[in-house]
């Protein structure tokens, strides 16, 4: 996809988040929710090095909606992120009834890169967004950030 301005401002702050996450010892990504006025509402990365490998921002961002937003809203909003849903995360996007979804980076193209750097396969399986959540309004890869959250990821197995 070709992103707007306004997309690349939203997932570049979801890179630094990523940045973030990766030099506080977690996995490098980051999500920002934005309402459908443009508001930035609520923004997380991934918090997995205590143990609890569901703590993706995707889901923290479907939790904070369905507590702080209506219906309505949630179907208005936004969430950005550094990296495409996985399945957990995509069904708590659907089962709360947020709208669109811009992800930098591909399940498959960060599934590609894992394998080429002999890492092992994770425990869940990689499917598209649109597989888990039928409905789901999605954008992405953005080309523009490729070569920049490989390195990101390339980092982490250094
Ligand atoms: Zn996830």
């Amino acid at each position: 996809m070709s992103a707007t301005d306004s997309d690349l401002v939203h997932l570049r702050r979801c890179v630094d988040l990523a940045r973030e996450a990766l030099a506080d010892g977690d996995e490098p990504f980051g999500s920002v929710l934005v309402s459908g006025d443009g508001v930035v509402l609520f923004e997380d990365r991934n918090r997995v090095k205590g143990g609890d490998a569901t703590r993706h921002p995707e889901f923290e961002i479907s939790r904070w909606a369905a507590a702080n937003l209506s219906p309505a809203e949630r179907a208005r909003a936004t969430v950005y992120t550094s990296g495409e849903h996985c399945p957990m995360c995509a069904a708590s996007h659907g089962w709360v009834g947020l709208g669109r979804i811009v992800y930098a980076l591909s399940g498959a193209q960060l599934a590609g890169w894992l394998a080429e750097w002999n890492v092992p396969a994770a425990p869940v399986a990689v499917l598209p967004i649109g597989e888990v959540v039928p409905g789901a309004v999605v954008e992405g890869p953005v080309a523009e950030l490729e070569a920049e959250l490989r390195e990101v990821h390339r980092a982490r197995f250094r």
